[in-house]
């Protein structure tokens, strides 16, 4: 490894983090150890895994094994202010492992409107269960923010862009408003990466990432990621450990596969997003275009201030037809594959329909027409985007003509 790590740039940092000689030995790549059992030399060393419990020290296969420690220190070295990253087996449960690291009975969770589903469904279900009250905010009221903040409520959870609709909120004003009141912040940072937006640079307490998405970048793996300074990463990982948290070797290594090339995936796709989102915009089929890059987008202008970079997911909205409609056009798309997830390096397409899953904001947006609603999601991999917009246009004639 590098001797100088603290004055590498973010795209050294995807390529030295995690490679330390102990872990690679004679190769590039750390191997992958495939274990439970850590085996002793003797008592007194069997005495000392069981007393001590940190980062990097064998002790059993649940606390993780080489593998898994260089894929948590190469993204805690692209991650500025982080003292820790602890990974899960999927992105909810990191969302999970994050909330209930800092919530207790009785505490309000104020969570922003737009953010993913599963995290809403966790705040109405498995925190409720557990006496937690969640509130929901609109992303784009920062005054709203600070009005919702009660004597109860504990901790907020920013998404930004939202899932969907992608909103970019005013997140470091809302985390010192978070601050100032005692409250910890947590985002899910999924969509620009560390790499885009450096979560806890901005004032964010806790950094959360879906591995399986732009990390993993090739859809072979579930994983997340918790991020935070040292107090905070003490607690998050004294909760991963009490619900017996581990991720596997295997997807450990494929994570860190995946992350020495997120940069430049990355800067593609973003390119090529904004090159099929500014082609959408032109369409007469389409209503609006959500993709915080363009500036029609809602958020814009804070994207520009905060973010040093984007992705290639983002939305649009047909102009008026129906469900029908829609399918017809996402049936007839070729290189676009129908599926969840995203940030994969092919592309990937789903119907969007937001109102179910809003409180507190409305859906179409103010200013919207109300027959303008029915949505679609595109990730956009890797693939020749004059191939991808033929591939659009030809959906679009297929719409057209059932
Ligand atoms: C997919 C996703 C998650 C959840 O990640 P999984 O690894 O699928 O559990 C969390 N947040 C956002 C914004 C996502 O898109």
């Amino acid at each position: 490894m590098a001797k100088h790590p603290d004055k590498q740039n973010p795209a050294t940092r995807l390529v030295t983090g995690g490679r330390r000689p102990e872990w690679t030995g004679a190769v590039v790549n750390p191997a992958v150890w495939r274990a439970s059992t850590h085996l002793y030399p003797d008592m007194a060393a069997l005495d000392d895994g069981a007393r001590r419990n940190e980062d990097g020290r064998f002790f059993y296969g649940r606390r993780g094994s080489p593998t898994q420690w260089a894929l948590a220190e190469a993204l805690t070295a692209i991650e500025p202010g982080a003292a820790g990253t602890m990974l899960y087996p999927s992105g909810v449960a990191a969302i999970a492992g994050a909330l209930m690291a800092v919530l207790r009975p009785g505490d309000v969770l104020l969570m922003t409107d737009n953010a993913y589903d599963p995290s809403r469904a966790m705040g109405m279900g498995l925190l409720r269960d557990f006496g937690i009250e969640t509130r929901f905010f609109d992303p784009m009221d920062v005054a709203g923010f600070a009005a919702a903040i009660c004597e109860r409520s504990r901790a907020v959870l920013l998404e930004a862009p939202g899932s969907l609709t992608m909103e970019v909120q005013d997140v470091p004003a809302i985390a010192a408003i978070a601050r100032a009141h005692g409250l910890i912040s947590a985002m899910d940072n999924t969509w620009a990466s560390p790499l885009g937006f450096p979560v806890l640079e901005r004032g964010v307490d806790i950094a959360i990432m879906s591995l399986t998405k732009h990390v993993g970048g090739h859809s072979d793996l579930m994983m997340g990621s918790a991020a935070a300074g040292p107090e905070l990463y003490a607690r998050l990982r004294r909760t991963a450990q009490a619900l017996g948290q581990v991720v596997s070797p295997d997807d450990a290594a494929l994570a860190l596969r995946g992350l020495r090339t997120l940069g430049t995936r990355l800067q593609r796709q973003t390119a090529s997003a904004l090159e099929i989102a500014g082609w959408l915009e032109l369409r007469p089929e389409v209503a609006r275009v959500l993709c915080p890059m363009l500036p029609e987008s809602p958020g814009h202008n804070i994207w520009r201030r905060d973010f040093t970079g984007g992705c290639g997911l983002f939305s649009f909205i047909l102009k008026g037809g129906d469900t029908a409609a829609r399918a017809r056009f996402i049936d007839a798309l070729e290189l676009f594959g129908i599926g969840y997830s995203w940030g994969g390096y092919e592309s990937l397409v789903v119907p969007v329909d937001p109102a179910p899953i809003r409180a507190v904001t409305p859906w179409p947006f103010a200013g919207m027409a109300p027959a303008d609603r029915f949505g679609v999601r595109l990730s956009i991999g890797l693939e020749d985007t004059a191939d991808l917009i033929a591939d659009l246009d030809r959906a679009f004639a297929a719409m057209a003509a059932p």
